[in-house]
Formats: C-alpha cells, structure tokens, sequence
C-alpha cells in the first residue's frame, strides 16, 4: 500500500509547529500537518497589547472554561487556547521563560530519562535566536526571536525600583544561571509584533514539497487496529475523511484537546468511556488526570501622576500608539502580558523560587466577555510556581463538537494556597516602599477590601484566574498511571506519540511555551531514530 504521507501531526501550535519543522527537515519524510483553526493572519494577533481581547474569540480560540470551581466559590474560570497558526502561542502572553533546572531533574528522577535540564539545554539554546544574551546558556541561531522587552514606560522602572527597595535582588536573565529576583522579561516580539512558534518554525518551511498543511480541520478520532494507530478522522467543510499514514501519528493539540481526541477515540479511562457508549480499545486511566495550572491573583493601584495604560489609550494618544506602533514598531501597543517579574521563595524551607510575580504597568478589570476594561493604575499579580492540586478532565458526551468537562480542582491542596498569602504581602511591600511613596499608591478595589490572612484568603478564592498554562493530562512516565512513555509513545498503541503541554509528569516553576516547544523538538530526536 502506497501511503501520501509518512507523518501525520495533529495541531500546528507551539509544540507542533517545532515537530513538523524538524520531521520535514529531511525531504525523504514526508509530513502532513492538521490545523483544526484558520490562518493567524488577524491584527490584534500580531498587536501584543491586544492579546487579551482574543480570549473569549470562537474563531481564533476554543473559548473554554472549567466547570464550577469548589473551592474558588463555584466561579467558572476563563480557559483559553489558541485555534489558529502557532496555537496558544499566537494569543499568549508572549513571556519567554523556561524554568528551573530543578523542574527537569525531577521529571528526571520520576524515571524519564533523557529530560534533565542537561538533556534539555541544548533543544532550548538550538531553538532561541537571544538578542540580547551571548554565553553558553543561550543560542543565537535558532528560529525563535527572545528578546528582553524594553519598556518606554516610568512605571516599569519605578516597580523595579521599589522591588530593589523590597529587599529583592536584580536579575538580568531569567533563563540563565538562576531564576530568582527581579528583571526584565524575555519575550516572543519582534519588532513589536508578535512572534509565534508558526512565526518561527512554520511559516519559513511552508514552501518545501514534502509538508502538506490543511487549516480548518479538525481531528476528532484516531483510527486504531490491532493497538496500531492507522490513520485519523478528519472534519472539515468538505465533510469528513479518513486519513492514514505510514508510519506515525504525533499529537500535539495541547493539554485539552489531546485527551479528548483520545478518549473520543476509544483510549482512555475504561468505565468512563464505556458510560458514554465509546467502545474502548485501549484502556489508559490516566488519559485527562494529572490536570495542573498556576492560580494568580491582580493587586492593582492607582499611581497620582503616573502614565499608565488607561492615560495612554485615550483617543489622542491613541493616534500617537498606532502611529509608533505601525511605522517604527514601538511604543505602548507591543507591550507583553508583563514586561517585568519577580522570582521568589515564600518561605525559608524552599531551596528555589515557588512564587512569581508578573507586573503590567496598567490596571483594569475583566469584563463578562473575557476583554480587559482598561482602568488608572498598575498590577502586580502573583502565582504559586508548584501547586500540589491536581484536576482532571472528562469528555461531556461522545460528541466532538462538545466541549470536554474541565476540573481545575485549584486549591483543593491545603497547602496550596499559603504561597499565595505570602506572595500578595510581598506585593504590598514593594507598594509600600520610599520609590513608590511619591506617586500616592492606593490599592483598588476589590483586593483592597482583603488584609488579614482570612480575607485575603477569601480574596484568592473570589477574584483569582488562570495563568492559563494547563499542562500534565497526557502525563509522561514510566508508570501505569502514566499515558506516553518518556520517548513520548502512548502506553499500548503503536504509531502514535503524543508530543504537547499534556505530557508534563509536573508543571514547571514558570511559564509553559518554551517547554511545549523543546517538547516538539525532542519528540522529532525520538522519531527520527525510531522510524
Ligand atoms: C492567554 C494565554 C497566555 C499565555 N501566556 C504565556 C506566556 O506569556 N508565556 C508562556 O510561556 N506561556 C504562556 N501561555 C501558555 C503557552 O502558550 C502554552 O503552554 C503553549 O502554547 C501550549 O502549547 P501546546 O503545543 O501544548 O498547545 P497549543 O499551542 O495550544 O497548540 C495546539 C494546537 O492544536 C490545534 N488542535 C487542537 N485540537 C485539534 C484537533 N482535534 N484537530 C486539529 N487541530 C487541533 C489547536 O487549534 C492549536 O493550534 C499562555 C497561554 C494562553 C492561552
């Protein structure tokens, strides 16, 4: 039988769009790669100050959000992921970290050989075209633009002054020889534009005659024989197709979608499939378990004679933005989700940071459609880095357009949210400090209202969000729970990898992208010497 394609990856995000670049890399390969959203070519895609409002968008997103959360008083909390080029990577917060060594060493000791930070630092450094950092923690000659953000803003520079006067000490580089202090964020922009993983590893290879993509199609089902993966069922506006391929199947549609294609596919959780009349073929319980995510919570203040975003967006100025923005590529519209962070350890029995602050030199408040209201002001918001709580994810119905049932199950760790406490009275420290003093800094409503540590924990349990980094539903180890091995093979089906944010066996101490896209790369090392 003659086969069109070798490979067939299912999501063109940020994991994806490394694999399917490396696996074409070779013209004997050939590849197909399927994007179930459209084209990422919408401006507020490529305005990084507009990230936000691609939250709640159906067309470019998946618009999800998790069931009633217990403990965060039954709130339904915004989930989003990209549908588009490049995945959550072309709606992202674009904040270029990799984590602690630490965090590899572990996934390490779980038993996943060849995932030490020192396994690791060579996919990172490959990846990265740094310009700002030359030494042997960075590279300069891979796809991906790291820059570190320069802010035209007083109030940056008065957050890091206030941070020194906190007690915290500078850090020029995130990603180098340790994470802990305050800095600069790298970031994903280029030229003040966003720049995703299709930006970087898709959109330059798209001309070789060996990668075949097709947007606008969706996966909804494997299709399996004998515990071999054979091919894939596709929906699109011509109606639905199988595809097959010839040697392996390589998913890659994020922490949601990956194990829900799985279980609509029969490979999962026995009794639960069998509820919704799925015919399992392979059972896997962990398929959907092992869900984490960091919680944060927005300290905001309004500053007496400080620029933030909301004096800089009114109509005149606004003029001003769009003209730096389109003809010299600078200015307020290119800022990132934050363009200044902390790193620290909320208490002494830590050996590295567990909590992270991300600053943004404005304010607001989230309105019923997921957008930012822009307010007077400046936040500091604050997550625990190890959550202990673990979530799970359940398919609603053997339907594919149904959305699966996402379980957070934040806090339902009682030492989860300490950390947090913690981490909001070192915010109101820096907010207290002689930098600050000259701007009048009032803390706004509603965090405000909270300051013992009871209020403040019914503050994180009323007002806290998403980082929006889920990871670990496709938890890769050596053990039965776990779902792919650490070459990546899901456990009992041949032909068929999983390769995304789903196979963390923990999260990282940090923002998830540049994982998920050394994910994709060590996956393409795993197939090209096994097939
Ligand atoms: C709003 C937001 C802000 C964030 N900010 C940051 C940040 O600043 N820094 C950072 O490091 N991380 C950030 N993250 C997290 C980071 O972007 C993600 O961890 C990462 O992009 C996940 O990569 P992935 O490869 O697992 O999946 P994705 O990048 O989400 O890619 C999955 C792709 O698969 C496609 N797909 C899914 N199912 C199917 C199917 N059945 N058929 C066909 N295609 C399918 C999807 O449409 C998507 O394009 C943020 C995420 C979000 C959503």
């Amino acid at each position: 039988m003659k086969f069109r394609h070798k490979y067939i990856i299912v999501g063109a995000g940020s994991a994806g769009c490394v694999l399917a670049n490396k696996l074409s890399a070779n013209p004997l390969n050939s590849v197909l790669l399927i994007e179930a959203g459209p084209k990422d070519n919408f401006p507020a895609i490529k305005m990084p100050l507009a990230a936000s409002s691609l939250f709640k968008n159906k067309k470019y997103g998946w618009g999800y959000e998790t069931e009633p959360e217990p403990n965060l008083n039954h709130r339904l909390i915004n989930w989003p992921r990209g549908k588009t080029l490049g995945g959550s990577s072309s709606i992202n917060g674009m904040v270029y970290i990799r984590g602690q060594a630490e965090d590899y060493e572990s996934w390490e000791q779980a038993g996943n050989v060849g995932w030490g930070y020192k396994d690791l630092i060579n996919h990172f450094t490959s990846l990265e075209n740094n310009q700002n950092h030359q030494d042997e923690l960075h590279g300069s000659k891979g796809e991906l633009w790291v820059e570190t953000y320069q802010s035209s803003l007083e109030a940056s520079n008065v957050f890091m002054e206030a941070c020194a006067q906190a007690g915290f000490q500078e850090n020029l580089d995130f990603n180098g020889q340790k994470q802990e202090g305050y800095g600069t964020y790298q970031v994903n922009i280029k030229k003040g534009q966003r720049f995703s993983a299709a930006d970087a590893f898709l959109k330059p290879i798209l001309g070789r005659p060996n990668l075949e993509l097709l947007m606008g199609t969706r996966v909804t089902k494997i299709i399996t024989s004998n515990n071999k993966a054979m091919g894939v069922l596709i929906k699109n506006k011509t109606g639905s197709h199988a595809v097959t391929c010839e040697a392996e199947i390589i998913l890659c549609g994020g922490a949601i979608n990956t194990p829900h294609v799985l279980m609509l596919s029969g490979i999962g959780p026995k009794q639960h499939l069998e509820d919704l009349n799925i015919h399992c073929h392979h059972n896997i319980p962990g398929v959907g378990q092992n869900l984490q995510d960091h919680l944060t919570v927005n300290i905001g203040h309004t500053m007496d004679g400080l620029k933030t975003f909301s004096e800089l967006m009114r109509p005149i100025q606004m003029l001003k933005n769009l003209y730096h923005y389109f003809v010299r590529g600078k200015g307020l519209l290119t800022y990132p989700a934050s363009d200044i962070g902390v790193f620290f350890k909320t208490s002494h029995s830590e050996n590295t940071p567990n909590a992270q602050i991300h600053f943004a030199p404005g304010a607001g408040k989230y309105n019923k459609n997921g957008a930012m209201k822009p307010m007077s002001g400046i936040t500091a918001s604050v997550c625990n880095l190890r959550p202990k709580s673990v979530g799970f994810l359940k398919l609603q119905s053997s339907n594919p357009e149904d959305p699966p049932k996402i379980h957070a199950n934040y806090l339902s760790h009682p030492a989860d949210i300490q950390p947090i406490i913690d981490g909001i009275k070192r915010i109101r420290k820096i907010f207290q400090s002689s930098a600050m003093d000259t701007y009048n800094p009032k803390e706004i409503e509603p965090s405000a209202k909270y300051q013992s540590d009871s209020e403040v924990e019914e503050l994180i349990r009323q007002e806290s969000l998403s980082v929006y980094h889920p990871v670990g539903t496709c938890k890769m180890g050596e053990t039965e729970e776990c779902v792919v091995d650490s070459r990546l093979r899901v456990r009992g089906i041949s032909g068929l990898r999983v390769a995304d944010a789903s196979i963390f066996p923990s999260i990282i101490s940090g923002n998830t992208n540049a994982t998920c896209n050394v994910i994709g790369s060590k996956c393409a090392e795993y197939i090209l010497a096994d097939t």
